[in-house]
C-alpha cells in the first residue's frame, strides 16, 4: 500500500524533533551533528534567536498579504538586495524551482519584447534547477526527466567544462545561458574564476543574458555574499533560494532593469511570493550574513574546516579521494559508495548529504562553531574507520 506521504524520497529512518545550532535532536534523545543544513538552508542553523524573533514578531502583526497591496518587509528585502548586489530588481519565489521558472520566462520574454526569435537557454550537465517543467528541462537528466515528456523545449545541455563545446553552441540565437556557479546537486564542482569571466565574454560577445543559478551556493555560502563575486563577473538574472530564507522558504529572482524589461504588470505573479513572514525572517538572514564580520569569519571556518578535511582524507586513503569545492560548500569526493559513507555518518550521529559523482556533501551552518567543526572530523574519521573495519 502506498505511503501516506508520497514516497519520491528514500527517506533514513531519523525523526529530528529540535534543533539547536550545528545541531539536530533525535525523537529518542541522540544528538546529530548537522553537516547538511537542510541541504544549504539553515544557513545561521537551527533556531537561531534572531530570526525566530523576526519571525514570531511578524507573526504577532500580519502573516500573509497579497501582492495587490504593498509589502513593508518585501520592499526593505528588495532594497537591501538591490544595495547589496548588481540587481536592479528583484522578485519573490518560495523556492529555487519557482526562482527557475521566471528566470526562464523572463530571459524569453525580454527577447520577445526586443522582436528578436531567441529563445534557446543553454544548460550544463550535472546542473539541477529544480524539479518543475523548467527545471527538470534545463537540467535535461535522464533520471529527472523520463516519462515526464513531452519536456519543454529550447534548451542545448552542453558538458561541464567543455569549452570548445560552449563557442560552438553559443551564437546570436542563444537567448541565455543558465548556470551554477558551484553544482551542487552535481558533485560540489565549481565553474573557475577564469571560467565564469570567459562565459560572461561570451555571453556580451554573442547579446545572451547570462543567469546564475546561486540557490545553493548563494547568501555566503562560498564567502562572498554571491559566488560570482570571486569571479569579478555580474550576472543579468540570478535565481536565490535556501539560505536567504534560513529555513523559511523564500526565494528570489534579482535582475537587471535591462533583464526585466519585458516583465510588465501581469505577466508573472505569486500568492505567497514575498510574503511577510519569509520576508522579516530574509530580512534577518541578510542583516548578519551581509556583513564583512560575517563573511570573513566564513572564509576563516572554511579555511579550518578544509584544512582538517584534507588531513581526514590523507588519514582514510581507501575511502576518501579528495576534498572540493569553495567556502563552506564542500565535496568529500569516495572511494567507496557515497551513500554508504552517509549511512556511517549515521551510525556516528552525523548528517552529510549524498551527491552526483560519488559526493558527499558539507553545507554546515555557516556559524558553526569551532569545535564543531574538530567534533565533525572526529565524527567523519570515526564513521571511514567503520567502513573499512566492517
Ligand atoms: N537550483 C539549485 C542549484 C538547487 O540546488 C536547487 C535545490 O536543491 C534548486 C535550484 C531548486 O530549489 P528548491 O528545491 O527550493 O525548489
Amino acid at each position: 500500500m502506498i505511503s501516506s506521504v508520497l514516497p519520491t524520497y528514500s527517506r533514513a529512518p531519523l525523526s529530528f524533533v529540535q534543533g539547536e545550532g550545528s545541531w539536530l535532536v533525535e525523537a529518542d534523545g541522540r544528538r546529530f551533528l548537522d553537516l547538511g543544513a537542510g541541504i544549504a538552508v539553515n544557513a545561521l542553523g537551527h533556531a537561531h534567536p534572531a530570526l525566530t524573533a523576526a519571525l514570531t514578531q511578524q507573526a504577532g502583526q500580519v502573516w500573509h498579504l497579497s501582492n495587490l497591496y504593498q509589502i513593508p518587509a518585501q520592499q526593505t528585502l528588495a532594497d537591501k538586495l538591490v544595495d547589496l548586489t548588481f540587481a536592479d530588481t528583484v522578485f519573490f519565489t518560495n523556492s529555487g524551482t519557482e526562482a527557475c521558472e521566471l528566470a526562464v520566462k523572463m530571459a524569453r520574454k525580454y527577447w520577445f519584447e526586443k522582436g528578436e526569435d531567441r529563445t534557446e537557454i543553454i544548460t550544463f550537465d550535472g546542473s539541477f534547477h529544480g524539479r518543475s517543467a523548467a527545471g527538470i528541462a534545463a537540467a535535461g537528466s535522464e533520471k529527472m526527466t523520463r516519462g515526464f515528456g513531452p519536456l519543454l523545449g529550447g534548451f542545448t545541455h552542453l558538458a561541464f567544462g567543455d569549452h570548445d563545446a560552449l563557442t560552438a553552441a553559443i551564437s546570436d540565437k542563444t537567448a541565455a545561458v543558465l548556470i551554477e556557479p558551484v553544482q551542487g546537486e552535481g558533485g560540489i564542482r565549481p565553474v573557475p574564476d577564469q571560467c565564469l569571466k570567459g562565459l560572461r565574454d561570451l555571453c556580451d560577445e554573442h547579446g545572451a543574458l547570462l543567469i546564475l543559478d546561486e540557490v545553493q551556493c548563494g547568501v555566503g555560502r562560498t564567502g562572498k555574499l554571491f559566488a560570482h563575486e570571486w569571479a569579478g563577473i555580474t550576472p543579468d538574472i540570478m535565481m536565490v533560494a535556501k539560505g536567504i530564507g534560513g529555513g523559511f522558504p523564500l526565494g528570489a529572482v534579482l535582475a537587471t532593469e535591462n533583464a526585466a524589461l519585458g516583465m510588465t504588470a501581469g505577466t508573472h505573479g505569486s500568492t505567497y511570493g514575498g510574503n511577510p513572514l519569509g520576508c522579516a525572517v530574509g530580512n534577518a538572514v541578510l542583516d548578519i550574513i551581509a556583513t564583512d564580520a560575517f563573511l570573513s569569519e566564513v572564509n576563516r571556518k572554511a579555511g579550518l574546516l578544509r584544512q582538517k578535511l584534507e588531513g581526514l582524507v590523507a588519514d582514510n586513503p581507501e575511502v576518501f579521494e579528495s576534498v572540493r569545492g569553495a567556502g563552506l560548500m564542500l565535496g568529500l569526493k569516495c572511494k567507496v559508495t557515497n551513500s554508504d559513507v552517509v549511512q556511517a555518518g549515521y551510525g556516528q550521529a552525523i548528517l552529510t548529504v549524498p551527491a552526483a559523482d560519488n559526493v558527499i556533501r558539507l553545507l554546515p551552518a555557516l556559524n558553526i562553531a569551532d569545535d564543531d567543526i574538530a567534533t565533525a572530523i572526529n565524527k567523519l574519521d570515526a564513521a571511514a574507520k567503520s567502513l573499512v573495519k566492517s
